[in-house]
């Protein structure tokens, strides 16, 4: 791509017609007004790339929520946020972010910034790293220019990440996680000079608040390949800033291989187990209470412990069904998927898929009101017994409602 020309005819061939007929509404919008509209981020950066990627963020040199009102169908497809001065256009099935173009200023290293409105070149100044600071001009007099102050045409050539100045780091830490996943995502090299600006500021990290870092960690479980990452995280000794003892390893690339199939995405989760797999009991709990993480993904990470304390047992070619059942009753889907990828013995795996395929749904034969009607009383006994004609059936002992009903009786007979 070498004129403007260019640019504009990949707008026009890598963005959905009716995305690029949004971008010409709000063009119209805009120049009613005297604003000034740029494509700006990460939608620039893959379409130089020749990717495609239709989150779009726009810059707005102008009042960017009256701009959104301006192209939104319904008032309805409007998501404001007023303390950022940003709104969310939603169009068909895409969404369209757009912010007040600003320049930022860091009071102290880890907090948000301070904003006040700014041209386009300033609110490039701002961004991360040169290949994301790059903007297309949506105006009428000159749509598809490139603006590319900061050399991020020539670092996508060259497959490098480099910060826009050496304080990067400083002013925002999680910029660290995003250089190594835009780095393993796009197999660039994160450039020599941020490389050192990365070991010098690592420390860094800890004026980050755990929301903040989690959401890196998520952005980063999203990846399709997130084991890239961890593995240059642990290189870069950034792992341990979420846990000691995390390994991004040859054993973690596996498993999260395993965990994809060709059709299918694993669930972010999945990941999540995977990386904390070995973590002991209360490592778990460390690393859970340092990234604040939310329920469901504890969830996930203490259901992986459980299962984790039975392996020995799940790996038994002599396990009975019922207690196959026993260890991994109740416990979340994600974390069983986890499971059959990190678990060495293939009767472990065996175990976890008949559980999840058969033995899951069993049930005994007889239900609550016919156990009453046989002299069980409700409450603890009844539970005990219905579990245990289920316990009988998984093992294959009883099959029959008449074999259930024996039981029962019998056991009534005895009970003292
Ligand atoms: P992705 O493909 O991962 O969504 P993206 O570039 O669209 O990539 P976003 O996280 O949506 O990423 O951010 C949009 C843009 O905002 C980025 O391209 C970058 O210019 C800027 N940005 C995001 N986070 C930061 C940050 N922490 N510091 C500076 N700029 C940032």
């Amino acid at each position: 791509m070498d004129d403007n020309e260019n640019l504009a005819s990949r707008l026009a061939e890598k963005l959905p017609a009716e995305i690029l007929a949004l971008l010409r509404v709000a063009s119209a919008e805009a120049a009613a007004r005297a604003w000034r509209i740029y494509l700006v981020g990460g939608t620039v950066r893959d379409i130089v790339l020749d990717r495609t990627g239709f989150d779009l963020d726009l810059s707005v040199e102008g009042d960017a929520i009256g701009l959104a009102n301006a192209i939104a169908a319904s008032p309805n497809d409007v998501t404001v946020h007023h303390r950022f001065n940003t709104a969310r256009v939603k169009w068909g099935g895409h969404h369209i972010d757009l912010a007040r173009s600003r320049e930022e200023t860091y009071t102290r290293p880890g907090a948000l910034p301070t904003v006040r409105p700014g041209h386009i070149e300033k609110d490039l100044f701002r961004r991360d790293f040169t290949i994301n600071a790059m903007a297309v001009s949506l105006n009428l007099n000159d749509w598809g220019r490139l603006i590319d102050e900061l050399g991020g045409r020539k670092d996508i050539r060259q497959g490098l990440i480099r910060v826009i100045h050496p304080k990067s780091f400083v002013d925002d830490a999680t910029r660290i996680w995003r250089a190594v996943r835009y780095e393993q995502r796009l197999g660039f090299c994160i450039e020599p000079e941020t490389l050192k600006l990365i070991d010098r500021d690592r420390q860094m990290l800890r004026t980050i608040t755990a929301d903040r870092l989690r959401y890196e960690l998520d952005c980063i479980l999203r990846e399709a390949f997130p084991e890239k990452v961890f593995r240059r995280a642990d290189d870069l000794g950034l792992l341990a800033t979420w846990h000691p003892s995390l390994k991004g390893d040859t054993w973690l690339s596996e498993a999260c291989a395993k965990a994809r199939s060709p059709t299918e995405t694993p669930h972010p989760d999945i990941y999540l187990a995977l990386l904390a797999w070995r973590l002991t009991a209360s490592q778990k709990e460390e690393f859970i209470a340092s990234l604040r993480f939310t329920k469901a993904q504890t969830r996930v990470l203490r259901d992986s412990e459980t299962i984790s304390r039975n392996a020995e047992k799940l790996a038994s070619p002599q396990a009975k069904p019922s207690s196959v059942f026993a260890a991994l009753h109740g416990l979340s889907g994600d974390a069983l998927t986890a499971a059959k990828c990190a678990m060495g013995s293939d009767t472990a795996r065996l175990n976890i898929d008949r559980f999840e395929n058969e033995w899951r749904r069993i049930s005994s034969i007889l239900t609550g009101e016919d156990l009453k009607r046989l002299g069980v009383s409700q409450g603890p006994d009844l539970k005990w017994v219905l579990e245990k004609l289920r316990d009988l059936r998984l093992d294959g002992v009883i099959s029959s409602r008449g074999q259930e009903e024996t039981f029962v009786l019998d056991w009534l007979n005895c009970k003292p």
